[in-house]
């Protein structure tokens, strides 16, 4: 494919670059690093403005479950569209809201049964965040008010959020902001020293939240987790054996579980939620990214029944203090429900486990490369890290492999040294089998 040239910016890129300040972007970065202007979607393929087609490797920024421009979910939209935009959800509710409500209940056996909404998955962090501190103050406990998140954990970018992600150029720019936290060590299985198993690091992991949390509870509302898989950080997986461990230590300690399930939820680890893995469920639940099959923002926390009761009462500040203006958006919940169907009648958890093993033959090549170590998978995520000593320039690797997946037609953002998949749950056997070999020959140029 024949990509935009940097010195040479498209008038649309031009424009962009002069009006649009771009998400975790160094702005002067773009006189080198191609910005691509979209103007067109079909299922795994994005197309730019000379009609160049990019296989999108990564959902768009993993929120893409079923295509772009898909057409039963374009439908859903527009049939909502003819009946309600959209309407406050303080005092009014609508069908696509209570439906979607209902359905990802039942998804949780209804151990979650209460779903509050927002737009951005940090939304969804922070309400999770403040309705556990809430909880502990409605039950005379409201010294229960700090909480705990992992090493190299990421929630994302509000600054209730931000306090409980452990990135260091994030705590850096912007920690003094941000609320005291407790961070305990991840249960990373990369961390396996000579003879451990992943469920070896698991445990080792939990025994350092165990101290922890013997000296620390009284002061303690919740710990939160991205469950089986720490995306943000460079896709670092572990043992489910670690969620089982911490639901005991929170039931032991009177501590709220948070998972945060934006980027594993919806089928990307392999079950629709990545807890049902070690078979527990946690006190709250966060879903976004996927939720609409990358359609419209939307982002939702579950809960159950005992943390709903607690804030039923006559009084108003008993209740739940928080809200956003597009609140459970009745097109976004209509995406929702179109992808849930989509779920059902194309049975596609039990297709993904074809996928996954189409991804892992793939990138069979990756595993005996001396260059990379850690190849790891978990169902629709699979990753892999560059040995520093085969990198040339570490601070420009992720860019630079980013301009030469370009070229090869492939769209993939590496995380540091870590490459990595996600796609969506829509390609063929043979797209998949040319992602692998388009992103080895991309590699070889850059170490080359
Ligand atoms: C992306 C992400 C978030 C933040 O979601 P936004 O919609 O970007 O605010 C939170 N938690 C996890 C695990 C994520 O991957």
């Amino acid at each position: 494919m024949k990509v935009i040239s940097d010195s040479n910016p498209s008038p649309l890129v031009k424009r962009s670059l002069d009006a649009v300040w771009h998400p975790c972007t160094q702005m002067k970065h773009h006189e080198t690093l191609p910005l691509i202007a979209i103007t067109k979607g079909k299922g795994a393929w994005l197309y730019d403005e000379n009609g160049n087609m990019l296989l999108d490797c990564i959902s768009s920024w993993w929120t893409n479950l079923f295509g772009h421009s898909n057409p039963q979910i374009n439908q859903a939209i527009s049939d909502q569209l003819e009946k309600i935009e959209h309407v406050m959800l303080a005092g009014f509710t609508h069908p696509p809201v209570i439906e979607l409500s209902e359905r990802l209940a039942a998804l949780t056996n209804d151990h979650l049964g209460h779903v509050f909404y927002a737009s951005d998955g940090a939304s969804a962090v922070e309400i999770a965040l403040k309705m556990s501190h809430h909880f502990w103050r409605l039950n005379q406990k409201p010294e229960k008010k700090k909480f705990v998140c992992l090493e190299n954990g990421y929630h994302g970018e509000t600054l209730g959020a931000l306090a409980v992600t452990d990135v260091a150029i994030f705590r850096e720019a912007y920690g003094s902001l941000l609320q005291d936290v407790f961070t305990t060590p991840s249960p990373d299985f990369r961390k396996a020293q000579a003879g451990e198993s992943a469920e070896d690091v698991a445990i080792r992991a939990a025994k350092a939240l165990e101290q922890l949390l013997e000296t620390e509870h009284r002061n303690i509302a919740a710990i939160i987790i991205e469950p089986l898989v720490q995306c943000a950080g460079q896709m670092a997986m572990h043992s489910p054996q670690y969620l089982r461990s911490v639901r005991a230590l929170c039931d032991r300690f009177d501590i709220h579980l948070i998972a945060d399930e934006i980027a594993v939820g919806c089928g990307r680890s392999g079950k629709f939620f990545a807890c049902e893995h070690a078979g527990i469920w946690p006190d709250f639940l966060t879903l976004s990214k996927g939720i609409s099959g990358g359609y419209l923002p939307l982002s939702l926390c579950m809960t159950t029944d005992k943390i709903y009761r607690a804030f039923y009462g006559d009084q108003t500040q008993q209740g739940f203090l928080h809200s956003h203006s597009y609140t459970g958006n009745p097109l976004a919940c209509a995406a929702a429900l179109a992808c849930l169907d989509i779920f059902e009648s194309e049975a596609v958890l039990e297709k993904n486990i074809e996928r996954s093993q189409d991804l892992s033959t793939a990138f069979a090549w990756a595993k005996t490369d001396p260059r990379i170590e850690h190849w790891r998978q978990q169902g629709m995520i699979l990753a892999f890290d560059i040995k520093h000593e085969s990198l040339k320039n570490p601070s420009t690797f992720p860019r630079d492999m980013f301009s030469a997946s370009l070229r090869q037609g492939i769209l993939i953002r590496p995380i540091g040294n870590t490459i990595y998949v996600m796609p969506p749950y829509i390609l063929s056997s043979n797209e998949t089998i040319e992602m692998g070999a388009s992103l080895k020959r991309a590699l070889d140029q850059v170490l080359a």
